[in-house]
């Protein structure tokens, strides 16, 4: 009797011992899955349209100067804490319509700071955002396919019904070569 128990405990530890390794083995698995799944949420990068306005002249931003012209790709490996607010969000390719953003937050008045322009103080600026009127538009966060327009100064003969296209967004966002993916 006494030697069928000694067994039944060397079963017992043996099984125990099994289901250990394999919980073990599972706890490992899980770990690096959530490690390399976390690790790809790190880059943030969406699109939205702008028109401006300045004193009835529409502007265009599709000269050289108002490009972000380091390779985006780069600032995706980077953590997030280490962007700079030039990076955040810009023009690429020459497109001077389409906003690239690559973290959340990022306002209209960044993108403006980051393309060196500077509105006058003095005269009023209005911004409508998917045919709404909306106040302080400058400072708030841009979201994706959001298309708005800018109207510093006067608004005569200003079409405000007329806003960059989503389909306008999308292509770009489909063929975007220096914002890497
Ligand atoms: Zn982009
Ligand atoms: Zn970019």
């Amino acid at each position: 009797m006494l030697s069928i128990s000694i067994i039944d405990i060397l079963t017992i530890m043996k099984i125990l011992k099994t289901v250990m390794f394999i919980g073990l083995f599972v706890a490992l698995v899980t770990i690096v899955v959530l490690y390399f799944a976390t690790k790809k949420e790190v880059h943030t990068h969406f699109h939205a349209g702008f028109i401006v306005y300045v004193n009835g002249q529409k502007q265009d931003y599709s000269d050289n100067q108002y490009m972000y012209l380091a390779v985006c790709s780069v600032i995706a490996k980077q953590d997030n804490n280490d962007i700079q607010i030039r990076d955040m969000v810009h023009l690429h390719d020459n497109v001077g319509d389409v906003a690239h953003i690559h973290e959340e937050g990022a306002t209209w008045n960044m993108l403006f700071k980051n393309m060196d322009i500077s509105f006058p103080p003095d005269i009023p600026i209005v911004g409508y955002r998917n045919g709404k009127k909306v106040a302080n538009l400058l400072s708030l966060s841009i979201k994706p396919y959001d298309s708005v327009i800018f109207i510093v100064g006067s608004d005569k003969g200003i079409d405000t019904s007329h806003y960059v296209p989503k389909q306008h967004i999308v292509d770009i966002e489909g063929k975007a070569n220096m914002c890497g993916q």
